[in-house]
């Protein structure tokens, strides 16, 4: 019985998801669902982002957390239109919450939307928001172990953002390893190393 109710909200939350997805394609918008550990670098990625495709690219911003706004309050300083959701607990993102945010977006006005989702790396990348493409971050401090400890959000990304790459010398995160192990579970994906820090 329990499985049963588990798959009716499955189902619901993909149903939400398509529509989302109509709803980014019919005003042109490109959608990317960001996931990763709390502190990984998913903010500053979006801030680095902004910083250098803003004057060729009209991007928006949904922030998603437990709780607060710091995240949102960031982006609000650069000048780019971001939602806070505050999932009051909810340690992922679902489409239903995506569907309310978009509401306050001016979608025809936007061409990118980076949805930044709650750091996790275990059930955010079981609920499909309606966004194109799923990116993961990991940042060097987290090891080079963590495909082999969370393979379904390594198994779900498009992309694999590998950051704090300015640390590599002070730690044991052997980037070959991660290769490996993010290969073995996901072979076509592209690996892109990067200091959110250092640009
Ligand atoms: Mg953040
Ligand atoms: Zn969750």
């Amino acid at each position: 019985m329990k499985v049963k109710v588990l798959q009716n909200i499955m189902d619901a939350n993909n149903q939400i998801a398509s529509r989302n997805r109509e709803a980014l394609d019919k005003a042109g918008v490109l959608g990317i669902n960001i996931m990763s550990s709390p502190g990984a670098g998913k903010t500053s990625l979006i801030l680095q982002t902004i910083a250098r495709l803003k004057d060729k690219v009209r991007i928006a911003v949904i922030e998603g957390d437990i709780a607060s706004t710091i995240d949102a309050d960031k982006i609000s300083k650069v000048e780019i239109p971001v939602v806070q959701i505050n999932t009051g607990g909810a340690c992922h993102l679902d489409a239903n919450m995506i569907s309310n945010a978009m509401e306050s977006l001016p979608l025809k006005k936007i061409d990118l939307l980076l949805i930044e989702n709650v750091g996790n790396l275990v059930c955010p990348a079981e609920f499909k928001l309606g966004s194109h493409k799923q990116m993961m971050l990991l940042s060097t401090p987290e090891g080079d172990d963590k495909p082999y400890k969370y393979p379904l959000m390594f198994t779900e990304a498009e992309v694999i953002i590998l950051n704090k790459i300015d640390l590599l010398p002070h730690l044991d995160f052997n980037a070959k390893a991660f290769e490996k192990a993010v290969k073995g579970l996901n072979h076509n994906v592209k690996i892109f190393p990067v200091s959110c820090k250092t640009g």
